[in-house]
């Protein structure tokens, strides 16, 4: 089965070399180029409930260069202010994500995270005076000590963790109630992947795991993770909650993931992760291998 999570699957095609010719961006932005439209970092929706444009006229400042289709050019224009809360705890932009369809999710997702970084990435971390945007929104240069800056990607390993069938998920305390999820960790300097899914599971849970293999990826863009879903095997099914990490993390069987993702069933064990979520992908994943 393959598995194409949320966010995934953008459709423009990012013309990478175009990005450092500020020429041929500003004829494309003079040819029928279009500019997403946002309210902030929050997407506006046509009448047909797709990502709204607007046609650009006249010059612009701090485009980011998004893509081609369709042989028009596509922007975005960095909002004065970047928003870095995960997504849980901003509820106008859970319902519009359920609005979306996923071409334009994945499109949004990019253009969301690389305009947020913008936003609040003003200065230079090295010397601390004023950047510019570069390379079609794609870099900031430093004028003063002549330092690159690039947009954040944050490596987070997501795993399920499996043991004699069973699979091990845990809940935060912010999750609503009765739901519970994969086990995640942003990846650490110097660890592999698989390094960081055996500490995290170790950390939260007590579990130690032998085998990782990886399952699939999803960038987030709340501000800018890239979640990368892998299966771990556990060695027992002892545990040894740490409660400062999570609030609770418990050994699931086939049936009770079959019920969970099953959907209206009250009588669940637990509520899985929304589809929005790569957690949710790797539930279906498992239980269809
Ligand atoms: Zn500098």
């Amino acid at each position: 089965m393959s598995v194409l999570p949320a966010f995934s699957g953008q459709p423009l095609d990012r013309a990478d070399p175009l990005r450092a010719d500020p020429a041929k961006l500003a004829e494309l932005r003079a040819a029928g180029a279009r500019r997403l439209r946002l309210d902030g970092l929050l997407p506006e929706l046509d009448d047909d409930g797709r990502l709204a444009w607007d046609d650009i006229d006249g010059e612009a400042d701090d485009l980011i260069f998004l893509g081609i289709a369709e042989g028009r050019a596509h922007f975005a224009a960095v909002p004065d202010v970047g928003n870095a809360d995960p997504a849980y705890a901003q509820r106008q932009i859970w319902t519009l994500l359920g609005l979306l369809a996923p071409d334009d999710l994945a499109l949004y997702g990019t253009a969301r995270s690389v305009l947020d970084w913008h936003a609040r990435h003003r200065f230079c971390a090295r010397c601390g005076q004023p950047t510019k945007l570069a390379k079609g929104g794609w870099q900031r240069d430093c004028g003063t000590c002549g330092a690159q800056h690039f947009p954040r990607v944050d490596p987070v390993a997501i795993m399920l963790v499996e043991c004699d069938g069973r699979l091990l998920l845990g809940r935060q305390a912010r999750f609503p109630p009765r739901s519970y999820s994969a086990l995640a960790g942003f990846l650490e300097p110097g660890e592999s992947i698989e390094d960081a899914v055996r500490r995290e599971v170790f950390e939260e849970a007590g579990v130690r795991v032998g085998e990782v293999r990886y399952i699939a990826s999803q960038p987030w863009p709340f501000p800018s993770q890239l979640m990368i879903g892998c299966l771990g095997i556990g060695e027992s099914l002892e545990l040894a909650i740490d409660k400062s990490e999570i609030e609770d993390a418990r050994w699931f069987t086939r049936e009770e993931v079959v019920e969970a993702m099953a959907k209206g069933r009250d009588s669940a064990s637990f509520l899985p992760p929304p589809p929005q979520a790569i957690a949710h992908d790797l539930l279906k994943w498992w239980l269809e291998n």
